[in-house]
């Protein structure tokens, strides 16, 4: 049986995605590993109508609302593996079984690779934070740190110091003098020696301890991973993924084509910045494509 559509995952784009294509009463499969980038954090914010909620409540609803349309179909599971079939799509799952379609999305998210400085990983979505819209306002006029990873951290720590004093960690790293002067505007501190851990009692941070010794005290740290897709499926259908300055992205138009035919991708893997709203926007966006392609061919 070849279904209209199969979106693989599901969470804020993929179920964005799949309601919309729900009310269009079309025939959809999502298949989900159940994994969403910010389970890390235990409250997501700035999301309209749910600021502050945990992400798996959030998800967990949209599941629930989702059940209402009798052509959805959420499968728990993994898509390890995926191939065009000249008139469509046919991926595999991990219990062997497959799943065909006429259109595909790709919503499968990113995954996160943080430097490996002792102290960040285990913090990560609660005193580690990728965005400060999402979680500065929780941290006002605490110490709040940037961790240099690439020329644009100096944007970043201007941006951070916009939600309390900031100090970039450079790390070791040279920062040229058009940063270092817009930083001093800022009034951002510079901490140029090279990191030895960040420390704190179990998901709190106090201090960075730096690797001459000292220490420099620190509520929370800004960091930017360097993002890879959390699935091979798209590279596998032959779509182009790129290189961006936040990690890997899939190629994609306005619309949410890839650049393999009939194949689209919403979400984190496909734009930044990212977010919940954003997210879901793009699923929606995508979703709305793939409507008009099954419609107008
Ligand atoms: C720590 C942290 C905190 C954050 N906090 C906020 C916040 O407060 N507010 C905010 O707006 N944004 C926040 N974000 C950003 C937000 O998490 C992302 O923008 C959002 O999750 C992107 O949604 P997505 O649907 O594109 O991808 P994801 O949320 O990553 O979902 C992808 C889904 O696809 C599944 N999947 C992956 N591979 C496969 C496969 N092969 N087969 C089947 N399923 C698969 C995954 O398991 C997952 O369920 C945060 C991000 C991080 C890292």
């Amino acid at each position: 049986m070849q279904h209209d559509v199969v979106i693989v995952g599901g969470a804020f784009a993929g179920l964005a995605a799949a309601t919309y294509l729900g009310r269009a009463r079309r025939d959809v499969v999502v298949i989900d590993a159940g994994q969403p980038r910010n389970r890390f954090a235990s409250a997501s914010h700035g999301f309209l109508g749910f600021d502050g909620s945990a992400p798996r409540d959030i998800l967990a609803t949209a599941r629930q609302q989702l059940a209402t349309y009798p052509t959805v179909r959420v499968i728990d599971g993994e898509a390890v593996a995926a191939e065009a079939t000249g008139g469509g799509f046919a991926f595999t799952l991990a219990t062997g079984e497959t799943i065909s379609s006429h259109l595909a999305i790709l919503a499968f998210g990113l995954r996160d690779r943080l430097d490996p400085i002792p102290g960040l990983w285990e913090r990560w979505g609660k005193t580690v934070l990728h965005c400060p819209y999402c979680h500065g306002f929780e941290f006002s006029d605490r110490k709040l740190g940037v961790l240099w990873r690439t020329p644009m951290s100096a944007h970043q720590a201007c941006l951070v110091a916009e939600w309390g004093p900031t100090t970039l960690f450079t790390n070791g790293a040279d920062l040229d003098a058009d940063a270092a002067a817009m930083l001093e505007r800022r009034g951002v501190a510079v901490e140029p020696a090279r990191l030895a851990e960040f420390v704190g009692d179990g998901p709190q941070m106090t201090a960075a301890i730096m690797e001459d010794g000292r220490d420099v005290p620190v509520d929370a740290l800004y960091v930017s991973p360097y993002s890879t897709l959390g699935s091979p499926i798209a590279a596998e259908l032959g779509a182009t993924v790129e290189d961006g300055p936040l990690g890997e992205i899939v190629t994609t138009d306005a619309e949410r084509k890839t650049t393999v035919p009939g194949l689209y991708a919403a979400g984190d893997i496909a734009h930044a910045p990212h977010s919940v709203s954003l997210a879901v926007a793009d699923g929606a966006t995508a979703a709305l494509s793939v409507h008009r392609a099954l419609v107008f061919g």
